[in-house]
């Protein structure tokens, strides 16, 4: 199993779930919201090989959490795993806008400098913006489109720029989220749980979960779920996150 997004340390119980975490997942990717979460689920997660804390500063905290802005960019070259950073373009957020590009241009372009991370980047409402920023950083490292939910004009966008799309269960049981996975070549598509925020039937997504999307992949693309596994173990090992063997 893997997870290639989750808010680990946002479970109410995440310490009981820790071990299993790290027991059944080969990797997990665990956001945070602000680069001090970051610091603190660091530690506090330290020593499960498996789980990767990555370094963020959520776009819907954009304005609460400026000032540690400082913190993020020159934390840059010490994490190996950006996230989650993005913009969000949604009516709710429209006053932090500007604070929010600055922080993912300046953040985008810390990761060039450091020589390219992996980015799991918050897109909605927001995709274009954020296509053009990467384009300003070509080597800012491999970005991963978390919970993708453009257009189909920009996904063809990203698809050219060879982004990564982290995929959760809860966006294929929508039809603009089938569709979307659709037209996503099955080589850019990872699994994410992005619980505990997805909730599927009451309850979140956990992060040994985040392959049952293999089962909705497998009739979009018209294979068996196990070579849809395959083909997501396959997406992932080209990631090269330099896993302890
Ligand atoms: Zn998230």
């Amino acid at each position: 199993m893997i997870d290639l997004h989750t808010h680990l340390d946002l479970y109410p119980n995440a310490l009981d779930i820790l071990a299993r975490v790290n027991k059944e997942n080969r990797f997990t990717l665990a956001v945070t919201t602000s680069p001090r979460a970051w610091l603190a689920t660091s530690q506090v997660f330290k020593g499960h090989e498996n789980i990767m804390v990555a370094l963020g500063l959520h776009p819907e905290v954009a304005d609460q959490k400026f000032s540690e802005l400082n913190l993020l960019l020159s934390s840059i070259h010490k994490a190996d795993f950006i996230g989650e950073v993005g913009i969000d373009g949604s009516s709710k957020y429209s006053k932090t806008l500007e604070k929010q590009e600055l922080i993912f241009d300046s953040t985008i372009r810390e990761c060039e400098k450091a020589g390219g991370r992996i980015i799991s980047i918050h897109s909605r409402g927001a995709a274009s913006k954020i296509l053009s920023i990467i384009r300003k950083y070509p080597s800012c490292g491999t970005p991963i489109l978390h919970w993708f939910s453009g257009s189909i004009t920009e996904l063809k966008e990203a698809v050219e720029m060879r982004c990564y799309f982290s995929v959760n269960s809860l966006m294929l049981k929508s039809q603009k989220g089938k569709d979307l996975a659709s037209k996503i070549p099955s080589e850019l598509v990872l699994p994410e749980s992005d619980g505990p925020f997805a909730n599927l039937n009451g309850k979140p997504i956990m992060p040994w979960e985040a392959m049952d999307i293999c089962s909705d992949l497998s009739k979009i693309w018209n294979i068996s779920i196990s070579q849809s596994k395959k083909q997501m173990m396959r997406n992932f090992e080209k990631l090269n996150v330099g896993l302890p063997q």
